[in-house]
């Protein structure tokens, strides 16, 4: 059965308008949806029963499950959800302003999956290591935002409810106040490769009876699909766009990314500069850094002529060690030296700096622990 959050507006309208139902009636399911994020029918309760009980016979609505979670309030914090198919996916949420002056952040984004496993199998990522499994729907990707939302307003409710002491009455659900306010593509699997479930999920998630996240605030990242990159550039939706390059030679993208044999950089670089083209500076260069691959400063040069032929940013974000595979992160006054040659160059760079593997630790790793704990 499909996900009812699937669903378009105008695919509900069109449904409603065949059920010889009122068009305010679907906008009343969409906010319940989209709005309120209602985890099942029963809440809809200014919805006629007979309607509810019709909507019950042709759709799902079925919400992530919290499997696990990580991490604390003001901290970064993942969730890992269990799928009806018994499936994990990752979902990571960052507060923009990490408590940097003692004050709980109120802007957050959410690092969104959009696989189950990954096919591209780049050397040093764990999202990839067990290789594909499927591609997640329109629902189970507009939910990864939902449920983090519910969560929270649960988490607000419990704060609540301690204040007034445990004799208080559970209070009615709150109007939603939206927690998540930018989106990076960048959890478990490759987008582009889910390319339509992807869009159809963004345009929920932007259009205003959705979710009403702006498209420059979400962003997707992609290990390098040229054609996707194209299509892309051509689509209305005003995303931005990161490219995990981690390399500027073909010669050092090969040894790490397998990607790069079939859309290897002058492919690549020719998709990125359609897309620029199309849609302006939205371009994002992420260059992990890894001891003995690609920090050392010979590469500066060419991720120069790169990032100013694009008019890209470069993030460099020294890597995240994973159990069972042999990289590590370059010292840190190589990762800073890298940096600052990047800028004599010329370059708009950033380098993340936070401390400790596991704080910012790249999508995949949760469901690896938690399916070898499992496992055992
Ligand atoms: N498949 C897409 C999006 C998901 S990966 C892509 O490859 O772009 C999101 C980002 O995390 C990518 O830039 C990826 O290269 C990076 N990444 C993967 N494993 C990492 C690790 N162990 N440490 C740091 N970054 C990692
Ligand atoms: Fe897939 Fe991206 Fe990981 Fe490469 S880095 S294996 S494309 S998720």
């Amino acid at each position: 059965m499909v996900d009812i959050r699937s669903l378009s507006r105008d695919a509900l309208l069109g449904l409603f308008q065949e059920w010889n139902q009122p068009a305010y009636r679907a906008d009343q399911v969409l906010h319940w949806l989209h709005e309120r994020r209602a985890a099942g029918w029963e809440a809809m309760t200014n919805l006629p029963k007979t309607l509810r009980g019709q909507l019950q016979d042709h759709f799902a609505l079925q919400p992530l499950e919290l499997f696990r979670k990580q991490g604390s309030t003001d901290t970064t914090q993942k969730f890992l959800w269990r799928l009806a198919d018994g499936a994990f996916v990752e979902s990571v949420l960052i507060p923009a302003n990490p408590a940097l002056y003692g004050e709980a952040s109120d802007r957050h984004t959410l690092c969104v999956s959009t696989q189950v496993g990954c096919a591209y199998g780049c050397k040093f990522c764990a999202s990839g290591l067990d290789g594909w499994k499927r591609n997640l729907g329109i629902a189970e990707i507009v939910d990864q935002v939902h449920a983090v939302e519910r969560w929270h307003m649960g988490e607000t409710r419990n704060a609540e409810r301690g204040t007034q002491g445990n004799g208080s009455a559970p209070r009615a659900p709150q109007p939603a106040t939206r927690l998540i306010n930018n989106l990076v593509i960048m959890g478990m699997g490759e987008p582009l490769a889910n390319y339509d479930n992807l869009l159809a999920a963004l345009r929920i998630l932007n259009a205003p009876w959705g979710g009403s996240i702006g498209a420059r605030k979400i962003t997707v990242s992609t290990s390098g699909l040229a054609p996707q990159i194209m299509n892309l550039a051509e689509d209305p939706l005003q995303l931005r766009l990161a490219i995990s390059l981690h390399g500027a030679t073909d010669a050092v993208r090969e040894r790490i990314m397998p990607v790069n044999r079939k859309y290897p950089l002058k492919e690549l670089i020719a998709a990125c500069e359609y897309y620029q083209k199309h849609k302006g500076r939205m371009i994002t260069f992420e260059y992990i850094l890894i001891e003995g691959v690609n920090g050392s400063l010979d590469q500066v040069a060419p991720l120069a002529d790169l990032a100013r032929r694009l008019h890209a940013k470069v993030n460099l974000i020294p890597y995240n060690q994973v159990e069972g595979l042999p990289w590590d992160r370059p010292e840190e006054a190589r990762c800073e030296a890298f940096l600052e040659a990047l800028e004599r160059r010329g370059v708009t760079a950033t380098l993340r700096r936070e401390k400790g593997h596991d704080i910012d630790a790249a999508c995949g790793q949760l469901r690896l622990k938690t399916e070898k704990e499992m496992a055992r």
